[in-house]
């Protein structure tokens, strides 16, 4: 069974490789491109899982994630940062801010589906998804 995924990534190659990945994986995909849509669509789309660019217009992946754990409804869907940062002490600030993982960009094809799945219940980790 496929997993409803949300994507908040506002640099567009970056976006359509997420979805492509993720769609050929066979996961039902929805994104947005700023982090005040992303609160919206968390409410309206109720996804499983949701990949969150850190830096966006607007409101940023750490604003994003705020919103998300501040939201009964929401708070525990898994939110997976995807950042161009690669200084020295970046994934921590991501993870000690309450990001479920981090991905730095560009992203790995290869291993990203597979990555991501292991987030999800068993049961909706998709057609491509390695079992463990
Ligand atoms: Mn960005």
């Amino acid at each position: 069974m496929a997993a409803r995924i949300l994507i908040a990534e506002d640099h567009p190659a970056s976006r359509e490789l997420l979805v492509y990945l993720l769609e050929m994986a066979g996961h039902e995909v929805r994104w947005v491109d700023d982090g005040i849509a992303a609160v919206q669509a968390a409410r309206d789309y109720s996804p499983d899982l949701i990949v969150c660019d850190v830096q966006m217009p607007g409101m940023d992946g750490y604003g994003v994630l705020r919103a998300l754990r501040d939201d009964v409804r929401l708070a525990a869907i898994p939110v997976l940062a995807v950042t161009a940062y690669s200084m020295p002490g970046d994934r921590e600030r991501v993870i000690a801010a309450g990001f479920n993982a981090y991905f730095a960009k560009p992203i790995d094809p290869e291993t990203f589906v597979a990555d991501l799945a292991a987030h999800l219940p068993p049961h909706l980790r998709g057609m491509n998804a390695a079992t463990p």
